[in-house]
């Protein structure tokens, strides 16, 4: 019988594996959340070496095909309302959260006028045909407030608060999640693209995104055209200019082609970027997936003992969007897997 069901729990471990704003996220949430667990967190890169790092951070989602849109709906109300928080702190600047305006635009107007997060920004609404007419060739635009995250700054800000709640950090690069099976309870894959080796998934690929980072501080409202294929985010240091979106395509490097169509893409788009400084260029490999993968594994089949395992990964373009969100679900995961194993404890 179980005599100290309050001790043994305060023993469980939970590793987290992954130190990009999925990781982070997840990390932050279970130590807070479960804190009688002892949580480490495992990864090879670390900011400003993540995916994460780069990439531009406004909060703006598409859907995914095959997950009902009510539960897409909460993973970017919870990340929304917990930046929003942070966006109207005194922690704003050290955590790099900011409120972003601006325009998305389209030269057909899409199937659904009104995105499915429509009431979850601030103050959504269409474009008239006054300000549309800013935009030639585009015949339908909306305007809204969002936010933007700057995972340069997020992650360290993260990764504070995830020590200042008790948890642990490792820089470690592994070759399988079995590595951690017998020296934890609960392993949480936030891997991203690490996931194609360390959890078997061929459904996981990726998606190369190049920007370049410009010097035009008199610009203050965002530029999103036709989903994304074009896009001027400005930032707190630097606008970032984009993307591409190339699929299977694994190089690091910039390509000089793809920075020049970005700048004159969006050059057409805000003109007054021509006066603008290029300070850099940048590429991350987006974690896609038809859809993220955010679940609870069954125990090892073969009887092994073991850790039990709960994945959190494939947030392809909409990392920064929905990471809290996902983190949120991915706790309950975890809670269930410590229930599982120690029925009587209070977590
Ligand atoms: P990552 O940041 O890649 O982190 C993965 C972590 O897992 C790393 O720490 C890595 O070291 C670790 N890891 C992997 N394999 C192993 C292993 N074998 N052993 C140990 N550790 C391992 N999203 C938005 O929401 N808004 C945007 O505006 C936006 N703009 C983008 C622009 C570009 C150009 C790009 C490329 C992406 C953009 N994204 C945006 C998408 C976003 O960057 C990703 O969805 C997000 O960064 C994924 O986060 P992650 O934590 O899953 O992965």
């Amino acid at each position: 019988m179980d005599v100290n069901p309050g001790k043994k729990m305060r023993e469980a471990k939970v590793a987290v594996v992954g130190a990009g704003v999925v990781g982070f996220s997840t990390a932050v949430r279970i130590a807070e959340m479960l804190p009688r667990c002892s949580i480490t967190l495992l990864a090879d890169k670390f900011s400003p070496d993540t995916t994460s790092d780069g990439a531009a951070g406004i909060l703006i989602v598409e859907p995914f095909p095959d997950i009902p849109l009510e539960r897409q709906r909460c993973w970017f109300r919870d990340s929304f309302e917990h930046l929003l928080d942070i966006a109207l702190s005194q922690d704003a600047a050290d955590a790099g959260v900011l409120l972003s305006s601006g325009y998305t635009i389209f030269t057909e107007p899409p199937v659904d006028k009104r995105p499915y997060w429509w009431d979850i920004v601030l103050g959504f609404r269409y474009l008239s045909d006054r300000e549309l007419r800013r935009f030639p060739g585009y015949t339908f635009g909306q305007a809204f407030t969002t936010i933007k995250c700057e995972c340069a700054s997020y992650l360290p800000w993260l990764h504070k608060r995830f020590t200042q709640a008790g948890g642990k950090v490792e820089q470690k690069k592994l070759s399988s999640l079995d590595e951690l099976r017998t020296d934890y309870d609960v392993i949480v894959n936030c891997s991203g693209l690490g996931s194609e080796d360390l959890a078997g998934d061929a459904d996981v690929y990726p998606v190369r995104g190049q920007v370049v980072k410009v010097d035009a501080p008199w610009l203050q409202h965002f530029i999103r055209a036709d989903a994304g294929e074009w896009y001027v985010y400005p930032g707190s240091r630097y606008v970032t200019l984009g993307g591409t979106k190339q699929a299977r395509d694994r190089r690091l490097d910039s390509d000089p082609g793809d920075a020049e169509a970005i700048l004159e893409h969006c050059a057409r788009l805000e003109p007054s970027l021509r006066q603008g400084k290029v300070l850099g260029h940048w590429v991350g490999l987006r974690p896609y997936r038809r859809n993220p993968r955010v679940e609870k594994m069954p125990p090892l089949a073969d009887g092994r003992h073991g850790a039990l395992v709960v994945h959190n990964y494939g947030h392809g373009s909409y990392g920064i969007s929905l990471a809290w969100g996902t983190a949120v679900e991915a706790v309950e995961l975890v809670r269930c897997c410590l229930e599982e194993m120690h029925p009587t404890a209070k977590l």
